[in-house]
């Protein structure tokens, strides 16, 4: 065997040079502006660990606000959630495989159904175990992802009925553009309530979901009575128009590592593709991709903040480091804060400048970046 050699534990511990303040305040006063703006039940949207938010500080914050159902990608993450002690019903957003439906039945959580063949499996399932799973009939309106396709739903739906072990206790669909196409959204909401008018009126189901965030804020609900915000939760609107509302739940920051003046003709970072045009005051950052903050950023004239003043990003973002203009800022020093971004820097922006959306920046922050989680509510101090 060989020899460890022992580590001295008396040396501080490295801090993190990036972490996420997680404002769990903000996230419950946007889950109000949800529940205020839409009148019906909410299934709270936590799947990819809370947009990156942390899934089981997420999950417990929400589910203490009497919400009906927490919405989840996969079993894995439906399972860490009831680990943390939250009883909230949970819904499966997607498809699942065939071997995880055995700990569906057993712990109730709830499938949306695509195929009678899945059904079936169910039906077997909750039969061996003497008891009747509650489902939802996924239909497709225009998503493309799963989903019955609208055609002949009223014989699927009677063929599912005689499944004796499986109560379709809702129906739902998704919308894939509510912020993109209205015209297109409000046929599909035309077209869900006609399918609903089809299998027996909305008395027929307990639960009737169509709408994401954009969906939720943007449009008239109609015969819905539950919806599935995911973004707004996490103070981001699909829709600018309904931003205001909205407060700042996650703040990405990090610290400047080091401050140095380049003189002019200096290039920074990998492929120099700025060069200095003067002396420049350049803080070095200790924030970069492999962080989750995009590399696609790089060259677009994204902007930190430090000591209440945007300052820009200089050349490439590297692995580990970021490098920024701090010319303009003479009391900028090593140590300091920088919000890279949050109340000040919306994350909208970055999202824009690096070319894609914000469900895709949240959701890249990497392991890691620290979450620390606070609430004066609960009277827990940022750790
Ligand atoms: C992710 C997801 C949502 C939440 O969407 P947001 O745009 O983040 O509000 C709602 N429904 C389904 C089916 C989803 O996959």
């Amino acid at each position: 065997m060989a020899k460890v050699t022992p580590v001295n534990d008396t040396y501080p511990v490295s801090p993190p040079r990036a972490w996420a303040e997680i404002d769990l305040d903000a996230l419950r006063k946007n889950l109000g502006v949800a529940r205020a703006a839409f009148g019906g039940d909410l299934m709270a949207v936590v799947k990819a660990g809370a947009y990156g938010h942390g899934l089981e500080e997420v999950a417990r914050a929400l589910a203490a606000e009497n919400i009906a159902f927490l919405g989840v990608a996969n079993v894995g993450e439906a399972r860490r959630i009831r680990m943390a002690g939250v009883e909230t019903r949970i819904y499966l957003l997607g498809a699942t495989w065939s071997e995880e439906r055995e700990e569906i039945v057993a712990r109730d959580w709830t499938p949306c159904i695509s195929s009678i063949d899945e059904a079936e499996q169910f039906n077997r399932l909750a039969a061996a175990r003497g008891k009747r799973l509650k489902v939802h009939l996924a239909v497709d309106t225009g998503m493309g992802r799963g989903g019955f396709v609208a055609d002949h739903l009223p014989e699927k739906l009677a063929q599912l009925e005689r499944l004796k072990h499986l109560e379709i206790e809702g129906i739902g669909s998704h919308l894939p553009s509510a912020d993109e196409d209205v015209e297109f959204t409000l046929q599909q909401f035309d077209r869900f309530h006609s399918i609903i008018q089809d299998l027996g009126g909305p008395a027929r189901f307990q639960w009737l979901h169509l709408s994401n965030s954009a969906g939720l804020l943007g449009y008239d609900p109609g015969l819905c009575n539950l919806s599935r915000p995911g973004l707004m939760l996490y103070g981001i609107s699909p829709l600018p128009a309904f931003q205001g509302r909205l407060a700042t739940v996650m703040t990405l920051k990090s610290r400047v590592t080091l401050v140095r003046t380049l003189p002019a003709g200096h290039g920074i970072s990998y492929g120099r593709q700025f060069v200095t045009t003067r002396p420049t005051r350049v803080a070095t950052i200790g924030i970069g991709y492999g962080d989750g903050y995009p590399r696609h950023v790089s060259g677009t004239g994204a902007d930190v903040w430090i000591r209440g003043r945007r300052f820009p990003i200089l050349g490439r973002v590297t692995m580990d480091q970021m490098m920024v203009d701090v010319t303009a800022g003479a009391d900028v020093i090593e140590g300091d804060e920088v919000e890279i971004f949050g109340a000040n820097i919306s994350v909208a922006e970055i999202a824009a400048k690096a070319s894609t959306v914000v469900w895709e920046i949240f959701t890249g922050i990497t392991p890691r970046v620290l979450r620390c989680h606070h609430s004066v509510e609960s009277g827990h101090p940022p750790s």
